[in-house]
C-alpha cells in the first residue's frame, strides 16, 4: 500500500481514506484485529517492545490495528496530532479529568453540558478534591472571571444541548491560554465535519463516537484528540492502565460511520435547516432555537465557527406541558427518546427527560420551558418529518 500523507488532503477523502495500512493479504476493507496479546520473535523483541523502544502492538487494551486505524483517522479529521479511542464518550471525559487533574485543582465548566459531564466533574472529581465552577455559556467574561490560578482546563460543548447555544471557541481559547490553562471542547453535536475546534485554538477535542459517528444507533465509543504531548504524557498512560478502551469490533462500525459522515452530516443540517424554517412561521409554534435562523442570537457566530448549523432542533410551542407532550404523543415514525445522531429523527421532552433531575428553577434559569420540544433531525425524507409532526401540530 502506498505510504501516502493524508494530512494534505480534504476530510472527506481523510474520512474514507486515512489510517488503513493494508495486510499482506491485500483487503480492500478494514479488517477486524479480534486479538486481545499479540507475539514477538524474540525475548529481546518482545522487550523492546514493552519499553517502548520498537513500536507497534503488546496488548489490545492499549494497542490494536483496527482501533489505531479509528484513532489515526479521526486525528486527521479534526486536525489533531494524535487520537485516542475509548469505550464511551463518557470514558473519554473521565479520561481527560483522570490524567490532567489532582486534588487541589479547579476546572470551570458550561452550566450546559451532558447531564454525566455534569455529574463527572460535580460528584465525582468532587469527591477527590476538584472544584468545578459552572458558567453560563456564551458569557466570556463570566468564563474568564471563574478562572484561578490552579485551574487547569476549561470545558464546553457548543452548540449546547438542547438550546443550540454557542460559545465563541477561537475567543474562549484565548482567555484559556492567557491564564494558562486548556480549553478542551466536547465536538459530539458537530463532528469534524460541522466544526474543527482545534483549527479554532483549543487543545482537546472530546468525541462520543455513539452518536453521528456511528450513525446509526449501534455502538457506544468514544475519543480524545489533542497534541502529541498532551496525549503521549498524559491520555494514553492513563488508557493504558486505566483500561477503557475501545473494543476492535466498535472500531470497525465506527470506521464504517467515518466513511459516510461527510455526506451524512450535510443531510442532516439541511433537513434541520428546513425544518427549522419550517417550524418557526407555524402558528403553533411559539420560538425556534437554530443557529441557521437569522433569529438566533449568535447566527453570525455560528456562521463563522461551524460549516453546516447542526442537526438538532428546539422549539417552544405555544402552552405548556400538555402541548409538548401531546405533539410527542401524536408522532407515529418519530422515535420517542432522547438519543441523537441517527438516521432515525428522534424527538423529546427535555425538561421531563434529559433535564427532569434538575430543580425547576435552575431549569429556567437555562431556557428549558416545560413547552420545549427537541428533535434530533434523522434522514428520512423531510416531507415525512413534517407529515409526522403535523398530527400533533395541527394545520395552520
Ligand atoms: C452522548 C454524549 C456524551 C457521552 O457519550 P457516551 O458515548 O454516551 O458515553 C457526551 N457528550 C455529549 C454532547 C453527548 O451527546
Amino acid at each position: 500500500m502506498k505510504d501516502i500523507d493524508w494530512s494534505d488532503y480534504s476530510v472527506e477523502t481523510q474520512a474514507i481514506r486515512a489510517g488503513q495500512q493494508r495486510t499482506h493479504e491485500g483487503e480492500h476493507s478494514v479488517p477486524i484485529f479480534m486479538t486481545s496479546s499479540y507475539v514477538f520473535d524474540s525475548a529481546q523483541a518482545a522487550s523492546l517492545r514493552f519499553t517502548g523502544q520498537d513500536p507497534g502492538n503488546i496488548y489490545s487494551r492499549f494497542t490494536n490495528p483496527t482501533v489505531d486505524t479509528f484513532q489515526q483517522r479521526l486525528a486527521l479529521m479534526e486536525k489533531g496530532e494524535r487520537c485516542l479511542a475509548f469505550a464511551s464518550g463518557m470514558a473519554a471525559i473521565m479520561a481527560v479529568g483522570m490524567s490532567l487533574l489532582k486534588s487541589g485543582d479547579h476546572v470551570v465548566c458550561s452550566r450546559s453540558v451532558f447531564g454525566n459531564t455534569f455529574l463527572t466533574f460535580q460528584n465525582y472529581f468532587g469527591k477527590f478534591g476538584v472544584e468545578t465552577r459552572f458558567v453560563e455559556l456564551a458569557n466570556l467574561e463570566a468564563w474568564e472571571a471563574a478562572i484561578q490560578p490552579n485551574t487547569q482546563f476549561l470545558f464546553v460543548e457548543t452548540p449546547s444541548n438542547p438550546m443550540m447555544e454557542l460559545v465563541d471557541i477561537r475567543a474562549l481559547a484565548d482567555i484559556a491560554h492567557k491564564k494558562g490553562c486548556l480549553l478542551v471542547v466536547d465536538n459530539v453535536f458537530c463532528t469534524p465535519i460541522t466544526q474543527q475546534p482545534i483549527a479554532l485554538g483549543a487543545d482537546i477535542v472530546v468525541h462520543s463516537a455513539t452518536k453521528y459517528i456511528d450513525g446509526q444507533g449501534r455502538a457506544v465509543g468514544g475519543a480524545v484528540i489533542a497534541n502529541e504531548e498532551i496525549i503521549e504524557k498524559y491520555i494514553y498512560p492513563y488508557l493504558r492502565t486505566g483500561g477503557a478502551t475501545m473494543s476492535a469490533f466498535n472500531a470497525w462500525i465506527f470506521l464504517s460511520g467515518l466513511e459516510t459522515l461527510a455526506v451524512r452530516m450535510k443531510a442532516h443540517c439541511d433537513s434541520a435547516f428546513a425544518l427549522a424554517k419550517w417550524l418557526e412561521v407555524h402558528p403553533a409554534v411559539e420560538k425556534v432555537h437554530y443557529p441557521g435562523l437569522k433569529s438566533h442570537a449568535q447566527h453570525e457566530l455560528a456562521k463563522r465557527q461551524q460549516n453546516h448549523f447542526g442537526a438538532v432542533v428546539s422549539f417552544e410551542l405555544k402552552g405548556g406541558k400538555e402541548q409538548a407532550w401531546k405533539l410527542i404523543d401524536s408522532t407515529q415514525m418519530l422515535s420517542i427518546t432522547a438519543n441523537l445522531g441517527d438516521v432515525k429523527s428522534t424527538i423529546t421532552h427535555p425538561a421531563s427527560t434529559t433535564h427532569g433531575r434538575m430543580a425547576p428553577e435552575a431549569r429556567l434559569a437555562a431556557g428549558i420551558k416545560d413547552s420545549l420540544v427537541r428533535i434530533s433531525v434523522g434522514l428520512e425524507s423531510i416531507e415525512d418529518i413534517k407529515q409526522d409532526l403535523l398530527r400533533g401540530l395541527g394545520d395552520a
